[in-house]
């Protein structure tokens, strides 16, 4: 590890299916801090880039770092589940479909991780929950159910269920797409304030106006590779390749 680390370094990508590629040698980086959106049309891998990251989905090239650390190493097969574990509780995720556990409360459902991974007794984790959920609004709700809840609600749980673990990096793969538009802005609301905060996010999102007004930087994929990058005003409102723009005419 150098003093000069990147925070995220994501170093030549490559991921195939077969004679599919969907990452073709992707290189980003992203610094403590920093908010990134990913924007890019269906299937330019914007969410298998997203997985690799805490290798949900292991890459057939490259490497992932994070905080000077290699998340996929390769290593025997027991060390590397102890790896892995170790560094998947500095990542949240959040996805597309809240993917809290139904037969749990709220409750329990933000309080499993921490206990069951870094050992808190339950009063720990009690306490832990109630500020996570009172930070996304939801402590009210705390011994609801799942299916009692709303698609907004959910996906706010699922928000406190992963700050539950203090993460030192937050993903959000298209967080709010399944969500009624009328419950879209309360989960982004969330998100907001977790940026104001300085939390590091990498955001994949259709949603433009939210990428402009939270990221510091997009970054359109198309393909399998990162065609265009940059602060949301020049990527938005002066892109230079021309995909970017044919994506944002379809799109802004
Ligand atoms: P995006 O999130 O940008 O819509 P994805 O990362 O989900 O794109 O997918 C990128 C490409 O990889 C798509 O062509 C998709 O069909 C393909 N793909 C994703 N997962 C698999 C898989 N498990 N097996 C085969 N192809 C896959
Ligand atoms: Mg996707």
């Amino acid at each position: 590890m150098t003093e000069a680390h990147k925070f995220v370094d994501i170093r030549h990508a490559q991921k195939a299916y077969g004679d599919l590629e969907v990452l073709k040698d992707i290189s980003l980086t992203v610094d403590r801090g920093e908010i990134v959106a990913i924007i890019g049309p269906s299937g330019s891998g914007k969410s298998t880039l997203l997985r690799a990251i805490n290798d949900l989905d292991s890459l057939t090239g490259g490497e992932v770092w994070l905080d000077g650390v290699q998340i996929n190493k390769d290593l025997p097969y027991r060390q590397y589940e102890k790896h892995i574990n170790a560094m998947r509780q500095q990542v949240g995720m959040v996805f597309q479909h809240f993917n809290l556990f139904p037969h749990l409360s709220v409750r329990d459902n933000v309080t499993m991780a921490p206990k069951l991974l870094k050992g808190l007794s339950d009063k720990e984790a009690d306490k832990l929950a109630e500020e996570q959920l009172n930070h996304v609004g939801m402590l009210e709700r705390i011994d609801y159910y799942p299916s009692q809840l709303s698609g907004g609600q959910k996906q706010r749980v699922a928000i406190a269920r992963a700050l539950a673990m203090q993460p030192k990096l937050m993903l959000f793969d298209e967080a709010t797409s399944a969500l009624d538009p009328e419950l879209v802005e309360e989960v982004n609301l969330v998100m907001k304030r977790l940026a104001e905060e300085h939390m590091t996010m990498i955001i994949v999102t259709h949603e433009m106006d939210f990428a402009a007004s939270v990221c510091d930087r997009v970054i359109f994929m198309d393909k399998g590779v990162v065609v265009e990058q940059g602060p949301p005003s020049v990527v938005f409102q002066n892109p230079t390749e021309e995909r970017t723009k044919e994506f944002l005419r379809k799109h802004l």
